[in-house]
């Protein structure tokens, strides 16, 4: 059964076939970072138009290199949301031409539920139910997996999301973008316990996150600290920043598994790409003897893998769209 994957919700133009859901025969990902470094961050507008260039060619290019023909494709599916909507349009566009062209049935895509199953891809015998954390450019949830369609969502961002809040503080210590792999370096030559950066847990119990708090600290340390006319180090504000971060994410993550009685944590999206995060969770999931899952590098960004593989799980479900399928920009998982 062979999957055709489709995303665009961001700065990535991408193409996926999968066999049997979980076998990923290519994944051809366009990505835009260079067109958008010179501005710091995604430009919407810019970002649609290089989707439309792209598309095609990346389309074409994941066909070939699965040596598969579009005839031989059973399923196409793709990112209707969240994401940029003029991005997401033209991904979704293209998918609903060829299924409706080709006579192949289509599957809309909830991005999220796309970052959890790259996990399925590289981890042949994982199913749900596990916990799942879910850390992206746009996104902290703390995710219920009941199965393979079944999220509920336990925990969520109430301002900034955690690979946002590193973009933003990658800025302001003038180290470029994307800021989360740049801090992640960095602070491999720092020290962590330079600065006592606030964690900010919200209420007793509650497994949301704030992370707009910590991007003020970083900028009023780096303020008072010019003012003072002190050097400092940004190797040690990008350790003490991501220890600070990823120490709330780790004991939230534990905590929640833990009261949920749940064996399994799996991560995902950009940010699951992190060394320090995946050390400390690692160390804390073997103290509680929980099994931790996260894919490799690649399928932790964007990619139309996952994608392919999230819609392979609802069609199997009997989940199918019609060609009324829109895009979303606030799509609910
Ligand atoms: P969303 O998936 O929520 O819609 P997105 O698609 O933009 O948002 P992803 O592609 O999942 O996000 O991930 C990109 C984010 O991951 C960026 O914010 C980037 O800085 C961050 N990131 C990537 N690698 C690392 C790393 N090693 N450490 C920390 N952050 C990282
Ligand atoms: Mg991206
Ligand atoms: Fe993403």
């Amino acid at each position: 059964f062979i999957t055709l994957g489709i995303e665009s919700s961001c700065d990535e133009t991408s193409a996926s076939v999968v066999a049997e859901g979980r076998n990923a025969l290519s994944n051809v990902i366009a990505s835009q970072i260079k067109v958008h470094q010179v501005f710091g961050g995604v430009v919407p507008e810019i970002a649609s138009r290089h989707h439309l260039d792209n598309i095609n060619t990346v389309i074409d290019s994941a066909l070939k290199e699965a040596d598969v023909t579009l005839d031989e494709v059973d399923l196409i599916g793709v990112t209707h949301g969240p994401g940029l909507v003029g991005a997401l349009l033209i991904g979704l566009a293209t998918a609903k031409a060829m299924a409706y062209a080709r006579k192949k049935p289509l599957v809309g895509v909830h991005h999220i539920q796309g970052h959890i199953s790259a996990n399925y891809l590289e981890h042949k015998d994982l199913k749900p139910p596990f916990l799942a954390l879910v850390v992206s450019g746009g996104h902290t949830n703390i995710v219920d997996v009941e199965g393979y369609n079944q999220y509920r969502v336990l925990g969520r961002t109430r301002d900034d999301a955690a690979g946002e809040a590193f973009d933003k503080v990658a800025r302001v210590l003038g180290l470029g973008y994307p800021g989360g792999p740049l801090i992640d370096e960095a602070a491999k030559k720092g020290n962590p316990h330079a600065v006592e950066f606030k964690r900010v847990y919200l209420e007793k119990d509650s497994l949301d996150f704030s992370f707009s708090g910590i991007k003020t600290g970083v900028l009023n340390y780096l303020n008072t600290q010019k003012l003072k006319g002190e050097l400092v180090s940004v190797e040690d504000i990008a350790a003490s920043f991501q220890l600070a971060v990823m120490e709330v994410i780790v004991n939230k993550t534990i905590m929640a598994a833990v009261n949920l009685k749940k064996d399994r944590i799996v991560m995902a999206g950009g940010v699951a790409a992190n060394s320090l995060l995946r050390g400390m969770l690692k160390e804390a999931c073997d103290k509680k003897g929980l099994g931790l899952y996260h894919p490799s590098p690649i399928l932790c960004t964007d990619n139309a893998a996952m994608i392919a593989c999230a819609a392979y799980y609802k069609y199997q479900a009997g989940i199918e769209d019609d060609f009324y399928l829109d895009a979303y920009p606030n799509l609910a998982l």
